[in-house]
């Protein structure tokens, strides 16, 4: 553990697995306290929460549908008052399907963006009253590569995660010089993918891509650049995208 970021406090959405739970690790070994946040899978959060104690550090699981704009609120409330402070938020929480973009339903299209738009937008502004009492706080928000290149099948998430980088650069202004909000854009990670009907698929847009790494992220890749857009090393970035894809944009 280097300390760098000791006895600060993230929430970290989306935490019971895969890219959340990383984040939650990486911030957990530079000293920092984490509430692991989950919607639903709390035996999940509990085991997130069980590899950030193994560091030294504190964890605390909160649960909570985070498109609802009053239990957000909660969420927040919550995770703030378990430290009596907030000093990163991490918005990592998303809900992917894939349909050809004639089939989507307009009830699919608005759950989608509810959560990985509209659940950043109401958690984050949830958090300022927290953040804001901070001297180092800093917002990440989780894009995608597809948000960058589009793809198919995924008309809806590629929307949101386009909007969530105007939502971190309009952020970005809005919020310094107090707040730092940067977006990282994970591509071809391998991550575990929930079984829909009792089948996991990989995102449709895998089969196509190559990198110039020529091996899919791990997680853990994701993670590190979001810990340094927390650490002091990172404190004049505002604004920006992290891509972190093995160089897929070059490829
Ligand atoms: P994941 O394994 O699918 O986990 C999603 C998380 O979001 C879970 O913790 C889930 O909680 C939570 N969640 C779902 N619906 C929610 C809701 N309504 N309110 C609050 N939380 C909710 O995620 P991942 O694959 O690690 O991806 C993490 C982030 O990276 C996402 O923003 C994703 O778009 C981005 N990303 C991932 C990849 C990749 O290859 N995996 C690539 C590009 C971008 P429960 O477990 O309780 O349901």
């Amino acid at each position: 553990m280097t300390g760098e970021i000791e006895r600060k406090v993230a929430l970290v959405t989306g935490a019971s697995r895969n890219i959340g739970r990383a984040i939650t690790v990486a911030l957990a070994a530079r000293g920092c306290n984490v509430v692991v946040h989950v919607a639903r899978d709390i035996a999940s959060g509990e085991e997130t929460a069980a590899a950030v104690r193994a560091l030294g550090v504190s964890a605390t699981v909160v649960s909570g549908d985070l498109s609802d704009p009053k239990t957000a609120a909660q969420v927040v409330n919550t995770a703030a008052a378990a430290y009596g402070r907030l000093d990163y938020l991490v918005n990592n929480a998303a809900i992917r399907p894939e349909s050809p973009f004639e089939s989507i339903k307009f009830e699919e299209w608005r759950d989608v963006l509810a959560v990985c738009l509209d659940a950043p937008f109401l958690v984050s502004q949830a958090a300022l009253p927290y953040l804001q009492k901070s001297d180092c706080a800093a917002i990440v928000n989780i894009g995608g590569l597809t948000g960058h290149t589009g793809a198919s099948h995924r008309a809806h998430v590629i929307t949101a995660k386009a909007g969530l980088i105007g939502l971190t650069k309009a952020m970005a202004h809005d919020l310094a010089p107090l707040v730092t909000v940067n977006c990282v854009a994970p591509g071809m990670i391998a991550t575990e993918r929930q079984a829909k009907d009792g089948v996991i698929t990989n995102p449709h847009h895998h089969a196509k891509r190559t990198n110039l790494l020529g091996r899919r992220g791990t997680p853990e890749d994701v993670a590190e650049a979001v810990a340094y857009l927390c650490s002091p090393g990172g404190r004049y970035i505002t604004g920006e995208t992290v891509h972190v894809n093995g160089g897929a944009y070059l490829s």
